[in-house]
């Protein structure tokens, strides 16, 4: 059981008003707010073991790096990976994305080949592929998105071919909410020996994750969305292809040995963190996690989906409320329009009783079209929501529609 009025005053920005109006942030697929304890930990880094990681032999800086460490192995255990080599971090989904596409390709791909994506990608498991495939010459081929909201299966697997070198997926639509059958994508994948990238923004705050028990071989996922600060993300990818696939970046830290001549690489996962690193976004992302797993992710997907369910039966009852995403399977989102009005008209006017939703394409352009609408209207919901906030909205949009 969740006790929301308890969990809401960990998140200060829940106590505050918006055009003299009580905050109804429905917004949480964007980003989600931070409660105090992640606040603190970023202050308090700051304020007491700020020093850079890796390099230096001082009392700072050692913390610092030890703090930042036991975050990578808090990652691992969250997600289930066996090795903190196999966590990388990086700056949120779409870095990940694009050193995953970058790497990869160098490593794996050439012409003829084909890498598998779906029609309700994000555009950060799009374009990264469209950049190398210009480069190295291999096709993308898009799995169909039904009338539901939901990835034509039968069209997957009579795409997988011997071309196939990677299929890349989305876990749950930041759209739709379909939660995919990723597990049953890996199998028919593995089945031929075809590695699976899994984009896990949309998931990982939502349902519980286990990599090694999915078989993903990599699995990209940003702090922001899950309670953490911005600027921090990860990868997720299994050694033996990590291993096989060269930097992404090249410069400090990532490096064994630096001659004019040859440069030798530094051993996993540092071979893939050029730079100095957001040790602090990440010693906050544990603590978010750390909070995240003391509600449990169990209790936040039920909570979550009851929300979800009640956001969907008061919505269908506005006569010309149209739910764009039907599936079964669903996580925190409901995409919606009403009649006909115009999704950013909608999404201003709520706005003005204090309602934070996300009107427009939410970087997936290519659903967009395949469902013939120009955007929608999404409320997305978190664990701190209410089903007051959701008569809210209900009630927002009912007052909408009478000004049309
Ligand atoms: N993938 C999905 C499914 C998303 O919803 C998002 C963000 O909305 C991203 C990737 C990109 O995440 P970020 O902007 O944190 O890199």
């Amino acid at each position: 059981m969740i006790d929301v009025e308890r969990i809401r005053r960990d998140f200060p920005i829940l106590g505050r008003e918006v055009y003299g109006k009580p905050l109804v942030y429905l917004d949480n697929a964007a980003t989600t707010q931070k409660p105090q304890c992640v606040i603190d930990a970023i202050s308090e880094a700051y304020c007491n073991v700020n020093a850079n990681v890796h390099r230096g032999i001082h009392f700072l800086s050692q913390q610092a790096t030890d703090m930042m460490e036991a975050a990578r192995d808090k990652v691992r255990q969250f997600i289930g990976a066996g090795s903190t080599g196999e966590i990388i971090f990086t700056r949120g989904t779409t870095e990940s994305m694009n050193l995953l596409a970058s790497s990869f390709a160098q490593a794996f791909l050439k012409e003829g080949d084909e890498v598998i994506i779906s029609g309700m990608e994000h555009h950060s498991n799009i374009v990264p592929w469209q950049i190398q495939a210009g480069r190295y010459g291999f096709k993308l081929k898009v799995i169909p998105v039904t009338d539901l909201g939901e990835l034509d299966m039968d069209a997957f697997s009579a795409m997988l071919s011997d071309k196939t070198k990677l299929v890349s997926i989305t876990h749950v639509s930041n759209v739709l909410g379909t939660v995919n059958p990723v597990s049953e994508i890996i199998s028919l994948a593995h089945s031929r020996g075809i590695p699976v990238a899994v984009d896990g923004a949309q998931s990982v705050p939502h349902i519980k994750v286990d990599v090694k028990e999915l078989g993903a071989d990599f699995y990209a996922f940003s702090g922001h969305k899950i309670y953490g600060p911005t600027g921090i993300g990860v990868l997720y990818g299994r050694k033996e292809l990590l291993e096989k696939m060269p930097p992404y970046q090249g410069g400090g830290e990532m490096i064994k040995r630096v001659t004019f001549e040859k440069t030798t690489y530094n051993e996993l996962p540092y071979k893939f963190e050029a730079g100095t690193p957001d040790y602090v976004g990440s010693i906050a992302l544990a603590t978010a996690l750390d909070y995240v797993q003391a509600i449990g992710l169990d209790t936040i997907a039920q909570y979550e989906n009851e929300l979800c369910d009640y956001a969907i039966s008061k919505l269908t009852q506005i006569p010309g409320m149209r739910i764009i995403g039907n599936s079964e399977h669903r996580s925190a989102v409901v995409s919606f329009l009403v009649g006909n009005i115009h999704p950013s008209d909608m999404g201003t006017l709520l706005d003005r009783l204090g309602i934070a939703v996300r009107t427009g394409h939410h970087c997936a352009e290519p659903l967009m079209d395949r469902m013939g609408i120009p955007g929608t209207v999404r409320a997305s919901f978190s664990f701190y929501n209410t089903k007051a906030e959701i008569d809210t909205l209900s009630a927002g949009i009912e007052r909408v529609k009478r000004m049309f």
